[in-house]
């Protein structure tokens, strides 16, 4: 076995089948057991003629004939054994098989605590059923000069952690309190109505029926306006800042 193959302790079966490839084939395989669900499986070949395994951890829980027909796909027989393999890492749930990282809440910030209108919001419109919890985001590191990002995420739900996640740009005493007050709404929304798939099998965040919880907050018209000055002075503000790559509210 190459020097640079890896035995992840926490999947046994994966390594064992690692020293039965080389047993069986001479063939050393560089495994690596991921969390990453684009892309569950991947073969790749160093220039030595080393096979590389990214694979998904799931992949443990897979029956003994699964791991024959990746014994194919690593050997280069890519057919009906690698339809399988596909097959079966699409069977893989999306629990968080390990979970999160426990993170730092941070309700009050600088001019504004967070708590209270998380508690009035999920209160008024949802009679305080939904399990939440609120924090200011991160601070990111500056970026580079010159490139400003279109979009700004002013917030973020967070299933896993049930955490709601706000920009930290808009702790700013000039951020009127009942745009922070509909964000937080709208966040609570994402965990009362979860995302689904459309007929093409994409992901939909602000489907129809997330859409149709959100319209009854009250003069939402006025808050789309709002969200677009607060877009201004957040990217006013942290102009220097990071973009964040998807504008939650539109
Ligand atoms: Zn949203």
């Amino acid at each position: 076995m190459s020097n640079s193959s890896r035995f992840p302790r926490e999947t046994p079966r994966l390594s064992r089948w690692c020293v039965d490839m080389f047993q069986k084939h001479g063939q050393a395989v560089d495994i690596t057991v991921t969390e990453n669900r684009r892309s569950m499986i991947r073969v790749g070949k160093k220039a030595g003629g080393q096979v590389t395994l990214r694979i998904h951890h799931g992949f443990e829980q897979a029956p003994d004939p699964l791991l024959r027909d990746l014994e194919a796909v690593v050997s280069g027989n890519r057919t009906d054994a690698w339809s399988r393999v596909a097959a079966f890492a699409r069977t893989i749930p999306a629990e968080a098989a390990h979970a999160p990282a426990p993170v730092r809440v941070r309700t009050r910030g600088r001019h504004v605590d967070l708590q209270p209108i998380l508690d009035e919001v999920n209160q008024t419109f949802f009679q305080g059923k939904i399990e939440a919890r609120i924090t200011w985001g991160q601070q990111r590191p500056q970026r580079r000069r010159g490139r400003k990002s279109a979009t700004v995420q002013f917030g973020v739900w967070d299933v896993a952690r049930k955490l709601i996640r706000i920009h930290p740009g808009l702790d700013d005493p000039r951020v009127p309190p009942e745009f922070l007050r509909y964000l937080v709404y709208h966040e609570l929304c994402h965990a009362a109505s979860p995302p689904r798939r459309d007929a093409e099998g994409r992901n939909r965040i602000h489907h129809p029926d997330f859409k149709a919880l959100e319209a009854r907050y009250p003069d939402l018209k006025h808050m789309e306006r709002l969200s677009k000055e607060m877009f201004r002075l957040v990217r006013g503000t942290h102009g220097k800042g990071r973009g964040f790559s998807d504008m939650n509210l539109l």
